[in-house]
């Protein structure tokens, strides 16, 4: 589904190298921004909906979300992702910890820095092991929480100007952000910070969704508002490079569906290429990241997914069943909102983070209740939208077996399960 983008002279510049971006990589309509729920009382007001389109550049190969305009803020005030709600990401941070730990060495006289630091989730587990730590985290009622736990925190946006500031302090051992990178508007100001705050002989590791997951195994619901960059080994390789960075190592990761772990140093650092990074490098390019085609027909496998799933749903329907989602979360969004699914098919999607339930989805105005609502309505279906943490919702919300209740996730094509 090859399409060229805007008039000569109009396209936008790549979000990394400013080459003119004129090629579609997905385009997914117009959409609500993703994580901004909808208290009940504004269910009545006009809404926001922005265009959901990724581009790829056909010069470095980043995708990345075309521009779009907002009036507001893209989240609401009193909206807060705590990452301590999941026990799962929990223990992978407390497994990375204990890692990077013993492998570089770390100790008392250590600096351990954190970009998009949160509530101080993982963070913690370094202080506790008598780590110093600092985090950088933006969101003001986040960082208050790491803040309470004695964890450092600046509350700032991370860039050249606050890398500056931090480094007229101290430096990094350990430079490490996960799930960050991909959401930032100004990839370059980000990197181009962790060159300077980053310690002679120091290493950064950065965890983000892999693009070659993405495009293998169809995860175009990754795609929302919040989320500008969608990232190859060998792209980032590339935005390290041009900030006097370079990446050594790299590391595969199941979370969120496939992440890649990588790390970084100084360009002059003694540190030579693993044999995993090497690897990975031809895999990507085996598999046509290096060839703007690729990125072209992507766009065609979208439109058949979204068939797919409606047709998976009708016949649901069809069938009589009652379905109820699960997940609040942006990646489900992503797909009602691009497929059309409503309140005319789900009844109700549940969420435990209390501060989601009570509202309704963005777009679709689906009402978010709490999980104990799967055991008073005993729906037919249960459609688990965050599908990257599919086998633990199974596991908790086992019991709708006792009223013949399945599951129905996607895998990469949405099925049945149990
Ligand atoms: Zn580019």
């Amino acid at each position: 589904m090859a399409r060229v983008v805007g008039d000569a002279g109009t396209d936008p510049p790549c979000r990394f190298c400013a080459a003119p971006l004129q090629h579609v990589f997905a385009d997914l309509g117009m959409s609500p921004v993703a994580n901004d729920n909808v208290p009940l009382d504004q269910a009545n007001a006009m809404e926001p909906f922005f265009p959901l389109c990724a581009l790829v550049c056909a010069e470095c190969f980043l995708v990345q979300l075309a521009p779009f305009e907002t009036e507001k803020p893209l989240f609401r005030e009193d909206y807060a992702y705590f990452s301590s709600f999941s026990t799962s990401w929990l223990e992978h941070c407390r497994r990375y910890t204990e890692q990077m730990t013993e492998r570089l060495g770390l100790g008392e006289t250590s600096q351990v820095i954190e970009l998009a630091s949160n509530d101080g989730y993982l963070l913690q587990y370094f202080k506790d092991a008598g780590i110093p730590v600092l985090g950088i985290e933006p969101t003001e009622n986040t960082a208050n929480v790491a803040l309470a736990k004695g964890i450092p925190t600046r509350v700032q946006f991370w860039g050249a100007g606050t890398a500056r500031a931090v480094a007229e302090e101290t430096q990094a051992d350990l430079l490490l952000g996960n799930n960050v990178l991909a959401h930032v508007p100004d990839i370059n100001d980000f990197v181009a910070g962790m060159k300077i705050a980053l310690k002679d002989g120091g290493t950064i590791t950065i965890e983000f969704p892999h693009l070659l997951k993405l495009i293998e195994l169809n995860q175009w619901d990754t795609i929302y508002h919040e989320h500008y960059s969608y990232l190859s080994f060998a792209t980032v390789g590339r935005v390290f490079e041009a900030h006097g960075l370079r990446l050594f190592d790299v590391q595969e990761l199941p979370t969120h569906g496939g992440s890649l772990r990588i790390f970084g140093c100084h360009e002059d650092d003694s540190r030579g290429r693993s044999d995993a990074a090497s690897e990975l490098l031809e895999r990507e390019r085996a598999a046509g990241l290096e060839d703007v085609r690729t990125y072209l027909d992507y766009g065609a496998r979208v439109v058949a997914d979204k068939r797919q799933i409606l047709t998976f749903l009708i016949d649901l329907k069809e069938a009589g069943n009652s379905i109820a989602g699960y997940g609040a979360a942006a990646k489900g969004n992503t797909l009602l909102n691009y497929c059309g699914v409503g309140r005319d098919v789900l009844d109700f999607v549940c969420d435990a983070n209390p501060h989601k339930q009570g509202n309704v989805l963005p777009g679709t105005h689906i009402p978010i209740l709490s999980p104990d609502a799967i055991a008073e309505r005993r729906p037919d279906v249960v459609l688990i939208l965050p599908w990257n943490i599919k086998d633990e919702v199974m596991q908790q919300l086992s019991y709708i077996r006792e009223w013949g209740g399945r599951f129905a996730a996607r895998s990469p094509e949405l099925a049945l399960f149990g």
